[in-house]
């Protein structure tokens, strides 16, 4: 090895294993959405995917296919496409590359999983204005567009909360309880809270997983993750 000559990148061995899973993810997603075998429900990406999941939905998440098209540099020719709708330049890319996937029926999906003509058909969306008041305007664009039903949770915003209260944490929980009966009407069954538990469970274990397993790894030298894509792409 010479300073001319950096040595070989090594894959992270769960790549291909993370590619199969993400693969049939998407098309079970599609599958859902052609089919009606499972109804399908839009999340945002601070959830509560967890009671959607638990409750039966195949879930798509708007803001993993704004990465998307980004990564793949869709978002070029499409973000123009929202603005000229009226959305300003200055606001979030994945909104405005999303929606321009819409207005322009073009998703990268289609060639990364052939056979999937295209995002899957919501039945139902549900929004959580924890992360940003964006999603807002985002999920309210397909509801006017469209066919399905919206439910939001309005958790309190981040840059406001200084501690996190009993009350905040009883507000939040109602609203998310709110959501429970439009839920079970679309999905045509009752919640059980045994399996949103689990759910919940495992979705705790993976964060940690993700935090004190795997991201710690990056202290180490030499490092087992190099890219930023390591340590983003691969957590889906
Ligand atoms: S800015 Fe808001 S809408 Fe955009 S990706 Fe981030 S959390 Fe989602």
């Amino acid at each position: 090895m010479t300073a001319s000559n950096p040595p070989a990148r090594k894959k992270i061995r769960a790549t291909e294993q993370m590619a199969r899973i993400m693969s049939d993810y998407f098309y079970g997603l599609n599958e859902a959405a052609t089919t009606g075998s499972r109804k399908v429900a839009w999340c945002t990406s601070v959830g509560p995917a967890e009671l959607l999941r638990a409750m039966g939905f195949a879930v798509h998440f708007p803001e993993n296919h704004g990465a998307m098209l980004g990564s793949t540099r869709y978002s070029t020719d499409l973000i123009p496409e929202a603005n000229a709708v009226g959305y300003s330049p200055d606001i979030c890319s994945y909104l405005t590359s999303d929606i321009g996937s819409y207005l322009k029926k073009s998703t990268p999906l289609s060639k990364a999983y052939p056979g999937i003509a295209s995002v899957p058909k919501p039945d139902v969306l549900v929004y959580n204005t924890n992360q940003c008041r964006d999603v807002q305007d985002w999920f309210n664009w397909y509801i006017r567009e469209g066919s399905s039903r919206s439910r939001r949770s309005a958790s309190p915003g981040r840059k406001n909360v200084v501690d996190v209260s009993e009350g905040l944490v009883d507000d939040v929980a109602r609203q998310i309880e709110a959501l429970v009966p439009t839920l079970e009407a679309v999905a045509g069954n009752r919640l059980d809270i045994d399996h949103v538990r689990e759910t919940v469970a495992l979705s705790r274990r993976c964060s940690r997983l993700l935090r004190h397993d795997v991201l710690q790894t990056a202290r180490n030298r030499p490092t087992p993750m190099t890219t930023c894509s390591d340590g983003t792409i691969h957590m889906e």
